[in-house]
């Protein structure tokens, strides 16, 4: 047997091994993935949070399911052609852009057409006049109806044979189940397995505490 066909069949081995190592980490086949209905909220950049607080080190509430990623106690209020709308959630920590993220109902009670985006897509996005004790900032594009989609790990990336930026159908469960295309998929070691989707999204599957999603393709 000459060397080449050698090293071929060697390296078909150790291949085979090795897809057959990263199948042996998953633990089904097709895992189920939690699933978490993200209410509206604001990411506010350091600038920003300055002028509204005053400070850009807010006070943390909890930790958020997304390692790193919390919820604060401070409030805004959003200021819309149509509407205001209080009580809006921050998150932090902060970010290079201010991003508010609605649900199209949300979006449309307060006078805006709401625009799907991924998260940081934010050119030519609506704006939005945002307020908190008595300071008002223009957020001249940054308002997103987030595109639904689903965190995950690079391990489970390889478990579900997805790659990071694809776009898959998913299968979710409830009290009534629904198939939902156009998900993008985003692959991090910072990220924990888990699909967002808004409070539009959440009521129309009828979203309960034993749902999960599936990747259909
Ligand atoms: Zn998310």
């Amino acid at each position: 047997m000459d060397t080449n066909k050698l090293e071929q069949i060697v390296s078909e081995v150790i291949s085979k091994l090795n897809m057959e190592m990263q199948e042996g980490t998953c633990q089904s086949s097709q895992p189920k993935i939690p699933v978490e209905a993200s209410g509206r909220h604001i990411h506010l950049s350091k600038e920003d949070a300055m002028t509204l607080f005053g400070t850009d080190e807010l006070t943390v509430d909890r930790e958020l399911s997304q390692p790193g990623q919390y919820l604060y106690k401070e409030k805004v209020m959003l200021i819309g052609p149509k509407g205001v709308m209080k009580g809006i959630a921050v998150l932090g920590p902060c970010r290079g852009k201010t991003q508010v993220e609605l649900s199209s109902t949300d979006a449309r009670s307060i006078g805006l057409k709401g625009i799907v985006r991924d998260s940081g897509d934010l050119d030519g996005t609506e704006s939005v006049m945002v307020s908190a004790g008595g300071k008002v900032i223009s957020v001249a594009s940054g308002v997103i109806v987030a595109r639904r989609h689903i965190h995950m790990t690079p391990e489970d990336a390889v478990c579900l044979s997805v790659k990071d930026r694809e776009i898959v159908s998913v299968r979710v469960t409830g009290n009534r189940p629904l198939i939902f295309e156009d998900v993008l998929i985003r692959v991090s070691e910072k990220f924990r397995l888990s699909m967002h989707i808004d409070y539009d999204e959440a009521n129309a599957v009828g979203l309960n505490a034993s749902s999960f999603a599936e990747i259909t393709l």
